[in-house]
């Protein structure tokens, strides 16, 4: 058997990285930057009004008042846009809106709700003090800041800042394909009738569901039986389509678990490890030419435990993110746990206000409640952990507040 950490490190140094495309922000989203970004601009890029309202000297209102207001002729009106190329005179004041460029000469703006327009001109009451209600260039974020470093997601955010910083493309890892295969000749499609023996196919629907943020393209291939040369056929077509191969089933010691010898059938060379984690001992790793096989085992929640450690971190990688981990956050256990094997165990646990709670029994099959689980509790072979010790989970989907 080996550890997580050296199946994991065995993977990654496995792994070339890929080709590099510029495309525009939105089919960016959600993928993650190949290089370092910086802002070829001042935000805002010129000094402008907040306010719908009057552009001014400070000065000049220096003594207004209730008692004594101050009456400005208004000299023109700036609206937003290309700057009209106006000169503020002391004495006088501009019309202006929010976001309209701030004329030389003036240095703060009198929202409207507080300026009066009389017929001789416009009537301030109060002083202005000097910069108010006056946006400056390169408040919000400088020249050459940067926006974007290597490796990090481009999120809705991240894309509006990019495109308001001028920058309309991003240079990212090309999209990467992905095949499901399951096999098993006791599967059918969900939704179809079934004959004794047979379940329903879940696990393309789980692990199509868990790359749906990873930003790749996933091709779910019809059920293989098992068979050699239906599980030969399949692989064949999958990696014909696809950059990566991640299969379901067939990976044991069973008599039909025929995902290895279809593998090297077609000219894959492929390694077996017994990963010392539960669920989800048996891991298949292959390579195909440049192309990737995964085999995870068959029952839905060591599938799901494997694809979260060892596939999650690979194909982030791929797809060129820095941050390859789940989340790991340390709560508190509501209840004492045992782990009396010899293998580390990934608990399905429901972590909620900091308390950790399991969600009942464990095994591989049973996926009855893994609906209740946000998390991975990690639990070391041999540990024995009191209730209201504190402990590691790794999230995989965020607790409701
Ligand atoms: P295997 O790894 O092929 O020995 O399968 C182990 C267990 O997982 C068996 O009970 C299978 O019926 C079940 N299983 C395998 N593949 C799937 C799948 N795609 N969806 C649901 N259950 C599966
Ligand atoms: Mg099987």
């Amino acid at each position: 058997m080996i550890s997580l950490e050296e199946a994991k490190a065995r993977v990654l140094l496995a792994l070339r990285p890929r080709a590099v495309e510029q495309v525009a922000l939105l089919q960016a989203l959600g993928r993650f930057s190949a290089s370092a970004i910086r802002s070829p601009l001042d935000l805002p890029g010129f000094d402008n009004s907040a306010m719908d309202g009057y552009a001014l000297r400070s000065e000049d209102l220096k003594h207004a008042s209730a008692q004594h207001p101050v009456i400005l002729p208004c000299a023109g009106r700036i609206a937003a846009g290309p700057a009209p190329g106006l000169l503020l005179r002391p004495g006088t004041c501009l019309r202006i809106f929010t976001g309209s460029a701030l004329p030389p000469g003036a240095d703060a703006v009198v929202m409207q709700e507080d300026a009066t327009a009389l017929e001789c001109g416009i009537q301030f009451v109060e002083p202005v003090k000097p910069l108010e209600n006056v946006r400056l260039r390169g408040e919000d974020l400088r020249t050459g800041a940067a926006l974007l470093k290597p490796g990090q997601k481009i999120t809705a955010t991240q894309a509006a800042l990019l495109a308001a910083s001028g920058v309309a493309s991003v240079a990212v890892p090309v999209r990467l394909k992905i095949a499901l295969l399951a096999t098993g000749s006791e599967l059918r499609e969900s939704g179809a009738s079934l004959q004794p023996g047979e379940i329903c196919e879940s696990n393309r629907t789980l692990l199509a569901a868990l790359l749906s943020p990873l930003a790749c393209d996933v091709l779910s291939a019809p059920i293989v039986a098992d068979s050699l040369a239906a599980t030969v056929d399949a692989l064949r077509a999958a990696f014909h389509e696809a950059d990566l191969v991640l299969t379901s089933g067939g990976v044991s010691v069973g008599e039909f678990d025929y995902v290895k010898e279809a593998f090297h059938k077609i000219g894959g060379t492929v390694d077996l490890w017994r990963v010392a984690i539960r669920p989800g001992k048996p891991f298949v790793f292959g390579k195909f030419g440049e192309k990737f096989l995964f085999g995870l085992p068959g029952n839905p929640v060591s599938a799901f435990v494997t694809f979260l450690l060892l596939v999650r971190p690979a194909i982030l990688h791929l797809q060129g993110a820095s941050n390859l981990e789940l989340p790991v956050v340390q709560g508190t256990l509501a209840e004492a746990v045992t782990n009396r094997g010899d293998r580390r165990h990934f608990i399905r646990v429901r972590f909620e206000a900091n308390q950790i709670f399991t969600t009942g029994p464990q095994k591989s099959h049973m996926i009855g409640r893994l609906g209740q689980a946000n998390g991975l509790l990690d639990l070391p072979a041999g540990a024995q952990w009191e209730r209201g010790s504190t402990a590691p989970v790794h999230l995989w989907e965020l607790p409701e507040s």
